[in-house]
């Protein structure tokens, strides 16, 4: 990135968005992990419009640009990213009346756990598997969040969504090409190339009683207490590989416990790595690194990554 280019561009963006752009902005503070190091530029936008706005300015410059919504499901290196990271937090929410059902139209900054809360209160079913999912609508979009044997794939009508050089276009679900916990958007992720944006979702949603919902939705939310670690944790860290869970993988080759530094993989669920004070992400990639060495050695199998590895780390 030429110097002439970031100055103008970030010009443009002090013009557009005033003292809300941040120069070294640490993103540990706004990750569930609670480590990574500085955004080189960083805005918080509170609408789809300034969401745009932003992308716009940065695409047309050649300025690397990430889409940050709740940070749960990245592991942002040390040394930070390079570029403008935008902090989703347009979060509008409308629902209207179709056929039988109900679609609710969300900015995709929304966040996705109090949605399905919101969701239950007004009697609507469909969406009760995202509370206690951790994040933004977007990235649940992005990443196909699931919980309790349902996902966005089985939730989602179509989302809006903003293409480099083309710009806003409706997908369909079957556009969205939904796998275990991925997309045609994640499986597009190449470093230094333009990312897509997600700017609203439409979800299917079906009238039910208030106490049915929330009947369930409190067995869901105590069957994720009872198995999963509180703390700063990135959730599940690698996929569940065929007919194996990564957890029970990584608590048999006996990792459960084992420290790198304040990163340690959970007792009580060993495919969650927790910040357990002033973890670096380095500390949380080694532990990544002996648990993929350790499961592959003695059962051998490769497990996948969940989480995605993201901004300027050393080994690339
Ligand atoms: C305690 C805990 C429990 C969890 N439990 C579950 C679970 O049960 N099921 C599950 O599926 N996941 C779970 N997760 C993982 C995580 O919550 C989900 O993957 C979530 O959907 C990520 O959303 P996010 O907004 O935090 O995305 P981020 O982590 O901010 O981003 C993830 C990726 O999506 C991209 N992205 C985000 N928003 C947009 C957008 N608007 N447009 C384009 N790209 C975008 C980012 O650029 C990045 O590439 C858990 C995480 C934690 C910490």
């Amino acid at each position: 990135m030429k110097l002439m280019t970031t100055l103008h561009t970030v010009e443009r963006l002090r013009a557009l968005f005033g003292d809300r752009l941040a120069i070294s902005e640490p993103l540990a503070r706004h990750t569930t992990a609670r480590v990574g190091g500085p955004a080189e530029l960083f805005l918080s936008v509170s609408s789809t419009e300034e969401l745009l706005a932003a992308v716009e300015v940065a695409y047309a410059a050649g300025l690397p640009y990430f889409i940050l919504g709740g940070g749960s499901n990245i592991l942002v290196a040390d040394a930070g990213i390079s570029g403008l990271v935008i902090l989703n937090r347009a979060r509008k929410v409308s629902f209207r009346h179709s056929g039988a059902g109900v679609v609710c139209t969300a900015e995709s900054g929304a966040n996705l756990s109090a949605l399905a809360r919101q969701c239950i209160s007004r009697g609507l079913g469909g969406l009760e598997w995202a509370i206690g999912v951790p994040g933004t609508v977007g990235g649940a979009v992005v990443g196909n969040a699931g919980a309790h044997g349902s996902d966005m794939d089985a939730t989602l009508l179509a989302a809006t969504i903003w293409e480099p050089g083309y710009g806003a276009r409706v997908y369909n679900r079957e556009e969205m090409a939904y796998g275990y916990r991925t997309s045609v958007l994640k499986r597009d992720l190449a470093p230094g190339r333009a990312r897509r944006v997600v700017l609203s979702a439409e979800l299917r949603l079906t009238p039910e009683p208030v106490d049915v919902l929330t009947a369930r939705a409190d067995g869901f939310t105590a069957h994720r207490k009872e198995r999963q670690p509180g703390g700063a944790t990135t959730g599940s860290m690698f996929k569940n590989p065929e007919n194996f869970y990564a957890g029970y993988l990584i608590d048999t080759a006996g990792l459960k416990g084992l420290r790198i530094g304040d990163a340690v993989i959970s007792d009580k669920h060993a495919n969650f790595f927790v910040n357990d004070g002033q973890a670096t992400a380095e500390d949380i990639r080694a532990l990544v690194a002996e648990a993929w060495n350790s499961v592959r050695d003695q059962f051998g199998i490769e497990m996948e990554l969940e989480v995605e590895l993201v901004g300027d780390w050393a080994f690339e």
